[in-house]
């Protein structure tokens, strides 16, 4: 994190700052009073950089227990006059926006800014998701930057916004924007007011009757959209090509149009103003162009909207030839709408709408690099780390559903505990799909007795998705008498976003001491039966949930061990393999340490046939050493 980038003073200074330290910054130089975040990459850095920044500044920022309270504190920090912004990921989206549909209703007061991290590619998210739909449905209005100074400005201004429309602004960033590192030109950062305060005559109500009042306030930020400078076009007066580029693809498109000679043909309209769409703008390059090609993440959102505008004007614009991810012009190799844009889809598409053929490289050069390829690399899989407790605690919850014999099904959640899905957790989970849903959906298999269903059913949650989105299941479980183990991996942190606190931790998002609320205490709070494990403790483990999964009504395990990456857990074993004992292949082990278990510390020493332990790697759990059959694995004291 740049901090002293972040609070260099402006104006007159440029930085370089990521996309998401860059709408930190363009909401200290609004003056933001109320800063509120669930975790969740790509977009996990905008709450840290303001956690940072926070008592220096002088505003509040918290990571709150999940997305849909996050933005009720933003909204409430608006209504009393101030400005606020609650960051997420598209998954998080779905979670606030029940609130948000009702809250584009009663509208806000101080400015108030929804930022939306989209992740094309899902390179850090279970699915792809195009949170544009989401916007359109609330009747929000939504702005895209293109490059990381303006996410800086753009997130400044979307607050002037919110304060002229009377309505929150969603800015929706995805990975490139939210991760790339760009040039950011500096303006001054402005202090929050100390003037809170809710008027007495104000009242923020959901209501029907307000549904024109929404319409209204749409309208008016379409109007400010029309003469928006984040809206550009670059080319011909009346190019009759068109590029209709949103997002980071921008970029892409400028110097494809560069790279092919083609800048006095073919034009290039960046849309940075999503939602509602300005139409006039769009209807004014309409008029001329014969063919567009939309370069947009993930949907073709854009590319379907501005279809439906040219219907409505069809008779008086004529023919246009629509090119994009809907035509199935813009794919990559998965196909259309699956992936991200790259700068090599980008040109392609471009190349096709000029008529112009694009060869990347000379034949010479194509032809050297296959005469000097070297061989591939193996693919690597997602693996749990060296000493990770959740590799151990599936471990115990398989051996213990192979003990019972039923055929346990294990519900699995959102977190790094979703790799059990995975070889590194033995294939273990078989369902994943939004936080907390293993409770919801255990809580449904525990009522299906009646049915003839007699599986035992464990549902598996981390310790931060308990607070998130597992307490009213778990509710949902006791007041209905459903029959499930709960298998909660705390490991002390919210570990897959970068170990940020959650209300077990005892701290707050500003590094503060917070009153810890432990999972047992809610658990038991709901009369729900509690046992605390350590999954290092393999044959323990295994015994309690076994011994647990004999029982009725719901029930809930703590499986509790700090995750191995942890500043403060220290290293002081490490194993070793003794080489008389170990055997290898020949014990009939199968290679369990290594092959089975599966640490990435535990090396197969093909030229000695024996199991050998990577001491950098080695965490020092000591599962391996319960494990091995010849008793082969020891743990050493670490200096
Ligand atoms: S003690 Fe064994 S299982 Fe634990 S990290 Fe070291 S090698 Fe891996
Ligand atoms: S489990 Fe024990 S015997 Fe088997 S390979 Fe590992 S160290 Fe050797």
């Amino acid at each position: 994190m740049s901090l002293q980038a972040l609070r260099t003073a402006g104006p007159g200074r440029t930085v370089v700052l990521s996309g998401n330290e860059a709408i930190a910054r363009g909401a200290m130089e609004a003056g933001l009073a109320y800063a509120a975040a669930y975790p969740g990459s790509p977009s996990s850095e905008v709450l840290a950089s303001l956690a940072a920044m926070a008592r220096e500044r002088g505003f509040h920022a918290e990571w709150s227990t999940n997305e849909k309270v996050a933005m009720e504190g933003a909204a409430a920090a608006s209504f009393a006059g101030l400005r606020s912004i609650t960051i997420m990921k598209a998954d998080g989206l779905n979670v606030a926006m029940d609130f948000l549909t009702s809250l584009a209703y009663s509208g806000t007061r101080g400015g108030m800014v929804v930022v939306v991290s989209d992740d094309p590619g899902a390179h850090s998210s279970t699915k792809e998701e195009d949170t544009r739909y989401l916007v359109r449905a609330s009747h929000l209005p939504l702005v895209e930057p293109a490059t990381v100074d303006e996410a800086k400005e753009m997130t400044r201004w979307a607050f002037e916004l919110s304060e002229e429309v009377g309505l929150p602004v969603m800015l929706r960033s995805v990975t490139r924007i939210a991760h790339a590192r760009g040039s950011v030109d500096l303006g001054a950062l402005q202090a929050p007011p100390r003037t809170a305060r809710y008027d007495p005559g104000a009242r923020y109500f959901t209501t029907s009757a307000l549904h024109p009042l929404l319409h209204q306030r749409a309208e008016s930020a379409r109007e400010r959209f029309e003469t928006s400078p984040f809206n550009s076009y670059q080319g011909p007066a009346d190019a009759r090509r068109l590029v209709i580029v949103t997002g980071p693809g921008f970029t892409y498109a400028v110097e494809a149009v560069e790279l092919l000679g083609v800048s006095g043909e073919v034009g290039v309209l960046k849309l940075a103003t999503t939602w509602p769409l300005p139409e006039r703008l769009l209807l004014s390059h309409l008029g001329h162009a014969r063919e567009v090609l939309f370069l947009e993440e993930i949907e073709p959102f854009m590319e379907t909207e501005v279809k439906a505008l040219w219907a409505q004007h069809a008779a008086s614009l004529g023919a246009i030839a629509f090119l994009g991810k809907a035509s199935g012009h813009v794919a990559g190799a998965a196909g259309p709408a699956i992936g991200e844009l790259t700068p090599e889809i980008v040109i392609q598409a471009v190349s096709a709408l000029a008529g112009r053929p694009f060869e990347p490289r000379a034949p010479e050069f194509r032809r050297k690099v296959e005469e000097t390829r070297l061989p591939e690399l193996p693919a690597r899989a997602l693996a749990f780390c060296a000493g990770c407790p959740h590799r151990a605690s599936y471990w115990a919850i398989k051996a213990a559903l192979e003990l019972d014999g039923r055929d346990g099904v294990v519900l699995g959640d959102i977190g790094c505990y979703t790799l059990g899905s995975m070889q590194t957790g033995y294939f273990t989970v078989k369902t994943v799909h939004a936080m907390g849903s293993s409770v919801g959906l255990a809580s449904g298999f525990g009522k299906l007795s009646g049915f003839g269903f007699e599986q035992p059913v464990v549902a598996v949650v981390g310790d931060s998705t308990f607070y998130h989105a597992v307490v009213p299941a778990l509710v949902n479980a006791r007041y209905n008498d459903s029959r499930l183990l709960l298998a909660v991996l705390d490991n002390s942190t919210t570990a897959m976003t970068g170990h940020q606190p959650h209300p077990g931790t005892g701290r707050s998002a500003t590094g503060e001491p917070a009153p810890p609320l432990p999972i047992e205490s809610v658990a038991r709070s709901l009369g729900l039966a509690v046992e605390i494990q350590d999954p290092l403790r393999t044959e323990e483990t295994v015994e309690s949930v076994y011994r647990l999964l004999q029982t009725d009504g719901a029930k809930v395990l703590i499986l509790r061990s700090p995750c191995a990456l942890l500043p403060w857990v220290k290293r002081s074993r490490r194993a070793m393999v003794d080489p008389e004992r170990c055997i290898g292949e020949a014990c009939g082990c199968a290679r369990l340490c290594n092959r089975v278990f599966s640490c990435p510390a535990l090396v197969w020493d093909s030229a000695r046939g024996r199991a050998r332990v990577d001491e950098v790697l080695c965490a020092g759990c000591g599962v391996c050493v319960d494990l091995c059959p010849r008793e082969a694995i020891r743990l050493d004291a670490v200096a």
